[in-house]
């Protein structure tokens, strides 16, 4: 059985021993008679799972204490309306427009109503190809948003913006764990799993508890007080989400962690990056710096060799390369468990396309 070299930007590849051991607990995870997706979310098995997940992700990010670590679902899309209604003091509040999914966010406040709603810095004329520039304030938000890694166009902030009265939320589903953060530096940081996590179906919020205001009526499924109150068991949790979560935050343990992680996907990126330098025919649509070191989009100028390339490489066995519908081209997503090796075999491949077409 071959695997594919699966580029996809999300759900997304996961580490074949996950995978493996996730097969070899399905029948019967410990002895139970049962696999973790049969079993109660009270068990005292399941509890295990949870607060080992989320010991895990606390020493894996550094998280410090006054931070609560959620699981919840929804996807990061729900974070778009949870964190206006739980953040929101009815003072001013920030966003940063950096990409399809922060103009999502943006756009997800605005039907809230969100009074005092600022866009702070946007590079939407430009199709998103940087992230733009963002002004110093010292005024009091009660919160501004950003998109750390944005999945669509390929770009990332390179640092992260300080205020002194605006805390800071970080959407972080494309590049949470595969690059090294310091979560003092944010007031609350969500993100979907099915990139560099776990299955989708579960959404990480990281979030300082004093952010969270106890004046706002909320239902009580969008109400980050319920969650923490219930220890993310409030309700049915995607159980078996977690489990697996669980298991690839093992498995980034043991290859060093984040800071490890963050040089692998440097190497990998940078190969990357230098054969489409190095290339007379394709080019990357993207600001130097503003480059991602997940998602990685690449074009050839031309819609039919674009189109020509994608066939070819997806013959071969690399799959998911087609860039996203509002960018067009190559995008090759190389999350965490993306292997160096699948990239230099991309880009051999891109050399000889190159060699034949150019
Ligand atoms: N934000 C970003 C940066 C994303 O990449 C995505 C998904 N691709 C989302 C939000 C939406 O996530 P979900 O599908 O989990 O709602």
């Amino acid at each position: 059985m071959k695997r594919a070299r699966n580029f996809s930007a999300g759900p997304a590849i996961l580490p074949e021993s996950v995978l493996e051991k996730v097969q070899s607990e399905m029948l019967s995870y410990r002895d139970s008679g049962m696999s973790v997706m049969e079993m109660s979310h009270r068990s005292s098995l399941f509890e295990e799972i949870i607060s080992d997940a989320e010991q895990l992700l606390r020493e894996l990010m550094n998280i410090p204490e006054g931070y609560k670590v959620l699981f919840l679902q929804g996807g990061a899309s729900l974070q778009f309306s949870m964190i206006p209604m739980n953040l929101g003091k009815g003072g001013k509040v920030g966003y940063i427009n950096s990409g399809s999914w922060a103009k999502k966010a943006i756009s997800e406040a605005k039907i809230l109503k969100v009074p005092n709603m600022e866009v702070l810095a946007s590079s939407e004329e430009d199709n998103f190809t940087y992230i733009p520039e963002i002004p110093e304030t010292d005024e009091a938000y009660d919160y501004i948003h950003i998109t750390t890694n944005n999945t669509i166009e390929g770009t990332a902030f390179q640092t992260i913006p300080r205020f002194v009265n605006a805390p800071i939320v970080a959407d972080m589903s494309s590049n949470i764990l595969s690059n090294r953060y310091d979560v003092n530096d944010f007031g609350l940081i969500y993100a979907g799993a099915q990139k560099n996590i776990g299955p989708a179906g579960l959404t990480i919020v990281i979030v300082k508890e004093d952010l969270i205001q106890t004046e706002n009526k909320l239902p009580s499924m969008l109400d980050y007080r319920t969650h923490i109150k219930n220890d993310s068991l409030y309700n049915t949790p995607p159980s078996f989400s977690i489990y697996v979560a669980k298991l690839v935050f093992e498995w980034l343990k043991d290859l060093g962690g984040v800071e490890a992680m963050t040089k692998m996907n440097e190497e990998k990126a940078g190969l990357l990056y230098r054969t489409i330098e190095e290339s007379d025919l394709f080019s990357s649509p993207v600001a130097i710096n503003s480059r991602s070191l997940t998602n990685i989009p690449f074009v050839t100028g031309k819609k039919d060799l674009d189109a020509k390339f994608v066939k070819e490489a997806t013959a071969l066995g690399f799959l998911n390369l087609k860039g996203h519908r509002s960018v067009g081209g190559m995008r090759a997503s190389i999350y965490n468990a993306f292997p160096y090796e699948g990239v230099k075999e991309l880009t051999e491949f891109m050399k000889a396309f190159e060699a034949k077409e150019g």
